[in-house]
């Protein structure tokens, strides 16, 4: 049965890729893709720390991540 041997091949290949891609993935990966397809993430430009773009604070066009960096980058 040459068609069966190929399916399980098919199938061994795709849990292998599977698991694979799995292994290269950060565990943290899913929860960070759900909150880069609901918000944009950016960074302050005063401390780094990466802040929704709802409730980032732009000064001149620089994003901050509180008013208080924003004052203190000035
Ligand atoms: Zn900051």
């Amino acid at each position: 049965m040459f068609i069966l041997r190929l399916v399980i091949l098919l199938v061994i290949v795709a849990v292998l890729l599977w698991l694979l891609k799995r292994m290269f993935s950060p565990e943290a990966e899913p929860e960070q893709l759900k909150s880069d397809k609901s918000e944009n993430m950016l960074q302050c430009k005063y401390c780094g720390v990466h802040v929704p773009e709802s409730s980032i604070v732009s000064i001149n066009d620089e994003p901050y991540c509180c008013q208080e960096h924003a004052d203190l980058d000035q």
